[in-house]
């Protein structure tokens, strides 16, 4: 078994207050989940419903789970009972089928809006101006199931490290532009969430709240 201890902690030690880790652990086994929880680690982020099902149901009821990945509006409803949160909310019809299946629930889902900011073309997310547009519609403000907490992004793929750091220095500023124009008031919107295994260090210096970091932790997925 990979060192999920070691790996974990010597990821943690290099975070500074303030960011949160949301452990991925998407493609490793329970085994691998339950080492990083003995270490006091609970929130952990999936990406595909079937397997967060399968997960939530064997281990400990009070992790803290995130979905992370696209999620399809027809799956909504077997995540709501019981995820955490929803990172990656990338269209209105998404949020609306959220707040439709968490007030089922009697719930209220936290999510993260997905901005897409990265030059591939292969990327989910809003763009900024389609964020702009959502947030100008107003009818979020009436979902009393959904709580926005804030932005998600993944930077594009590449070496070039200052084009990493331009696209999350981007989001962090639109973080800054929406939050004063709609969530002044509203602490809950706080959360900035970027930076991934090979990215972290970055997103640490550009107000990333929540890192999310899989393979540093739990090795190479076997898919
Ligand atoms: C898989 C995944 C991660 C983690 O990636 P690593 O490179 O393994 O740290 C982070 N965010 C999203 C959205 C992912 O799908």
């Amino acid at each position: 078994m990979y060192d999920v201890k070691k790996s974990l902690h010597a990821v943690l030690d290099t975070l500074p207050s303030g960011v949160r880790l949301v452990a991925i652990s998407k493609f490793h086994p329970a085994e691998y989940i339950e080492a990083a929880y003995a270490e006091g680690q609970r929130i952990f982020g999936e990406s595909h419903e079937q397997e967060l099902r399968v997960k939530h149901e064997q281990l400990p009821k009070d992790i803290e789970w995130h979905f992370i990945g696209h999620l399809q509006t027809n799956k909504v409803k077997y995540i709501a009972p019981y995820v955490s949160m929803i990172e990656a909310v990338d269209s209105l019809k998404l949020l609306q089928e959220i707040n439709r299946q968490a007030e089922r629930c009697r719930r209220v889902i936290r999510v993260l809006l997905e901005l897409h900011i990265a030059e591939e073309a292969t990327k989910y997310g809003l763009t900024l101006d389609a964020c702009r547009e959502l947030l100008e519609g107003g009818e979020w403000r009436s979902m009393s199931h959904v709580q926005i907490c804030g932005l998600m992004m993944m930077a594009s793929f590449v070496d070039d490290q200052e084009q990493i750091r331009r696209e999350m220095q981007t989001a962090a500023d639109f973080f800054d532009e929406v939050k004063m124009k709609y969530f002044v008031n509203d602490d809950a919107f706080c959360e900035r969430s970027w930076g991934m295994s090979d990215d972290y260090r970055i997103a640490c210096e550009t107000r990333s709240t929540m890192v999310r970091i899989g393979t540093a932790i739990f090795g190479p997925r076997i898919y």
